[in-house]
């Protein structure tokens, strides 16, 4: 790549390859048009991996998403139409990990049979608090244990972020762009399998997205290796950013318990002030689909930095530059890069 543009900023690069890739999408999909005539129908569970898919598919898969952008995935509950979006699907794709804890009832409901794979598949695992324990910390583990949401399910914050059903595995493996590569594998595989007569162009797709995934992800190594040890430590509000955290030698400290809706109590808020202070917090991130409150209040008290909206769980709506998971991942890093300095 050419130092010089990477250098200067993040967009300019990935803008480019972005631009020739749909360039030469386009092609290859008046190449698929010949011999597909109708496009496949596939479900994501969500909006990260809906995106995917259609990156992926191109036009000859029809994506039909069920958690959509900015949609909080940890309150979803399937209707009546997403059964029957599963119902004429020919390939359903998730997460695994237990993110999606309805989805054997709506498989069940729909009556859908047709494949089913997890783009997890291959990855390996972070336990919910593995990031916690690399960086052992007596504050953590007081407070970690309050918050063993994945164990015990009959927890009782009044104010609980009821975070996934989380299973001992940390589901949120996406944010990191070398697992990323192996959704992209998954989901190239699986499409190719319900729709052998594509696989050309699916190989071709995905063989430009790893190349672009595995560009944002060596430009995010050199461009935050510059950040000092002593700022590496930074607070979010649900424990999503696990996987980027160890990608890049981060810590993101998570404000479990902290509810999208309800308002902590004050002892709640001088707990949490305590520990962003003893922690030596850097910043507080943002996170679209949860409420802004508490983190503006947590930086007020503790000087610590607002460092922007992160995106987590889900995409940004259509015409935001995170409204793909790449343009996601590049806004994320640059946030992080952006807050994170001295
Ligand atoms: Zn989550």
């Amino acid at each position: 790549m050419n130092t010089r543009d990477s250098q200067r900023r993040w967009l300019r690069p990935i803008g480019r390859y972005m631009a020739q890739g749909v360039a030469a999408m386009s092609m290859s999909v008046a190449v698929a048009s010949v011999a597909v005539a109708k496009p496949v129908p596939v479900v994501a569970s969500f909006s990260i991996l809906g995106d995917m898919v259609s990156v992926v598919g191109g036009d000859a898969v029809e994506v039909n998403t069920l958690i959509g952008p900015n949609a909080d995935a940890h309150s979803f509950e399937p209707r009546p139409g997403d059964v029957r979006k599963l119902a004429d699907a020919k390939l359903l794709v998730v997460n695994g990990l237990q993110f999606e804890p309805w989805l054997a009832g709506l498989v069940q409901s729909a009556g859908y049979n047709g494949k089913q794979i997890e783009a997890t598949k291959g990855v390996q695992p972070l336990d919910n608090h593995d990031h916690v324990d690399d960086h052992t910390d007596d504050h953590d583990h007081d407070h970690d244990h309050d918050h063993d949401h994945d164990h015990d399910h009959d927890h009782d914050h009044s104010h609980g972020h009821e975070h996934h059903q989380h299973g001992p595995q940390d589901p949120h493996a996406w944010q990191s762009l070398t697992n990323a590569v192996m959704y992209v594998e998954n989901i190239r595989d699986a499409l190719s399998e319900v729709a052998p007569e594509s696989a050309p162009v699916f190989q071709e797709n995905a063989a430009r997205y790893i190349e672009q995934l595995q560009r944002l992800d060596a430009q995010a190594k050199e461009r935050l290796a510059a950040i000092p040890v002593e700022r590496r430590k930074a607070m979010v509000s649900h424990d999503a950013l696990a996987y980027l955290g160890k990608a890049y030698n981060i810590e993101f400290v998570p404000l479990l318990g902290m509810s999208s809706q309800a308002e902590p109590s004050a002892r709640e808020v001088a707990d949490l002030v305590q520990r962003a202070r003893a922690e030596h917090i850097t910043a507080i991130f943002l996170e679209n689909a949860v409420s802004p409150a508490l983190a503006k209040q947590l930086a007020r008290e503790t000087g610590a930095r607002m460092g922007g909206t992160l995106y987590t769980d889900a995409l940004a709506e259509p015409g935001h530059e995170a409204d793909t998971y790449l343009g996601m991942m590049q806004s994320n890093l640059r946030t992080v890069e952006a807050a994170l300095q001295p």
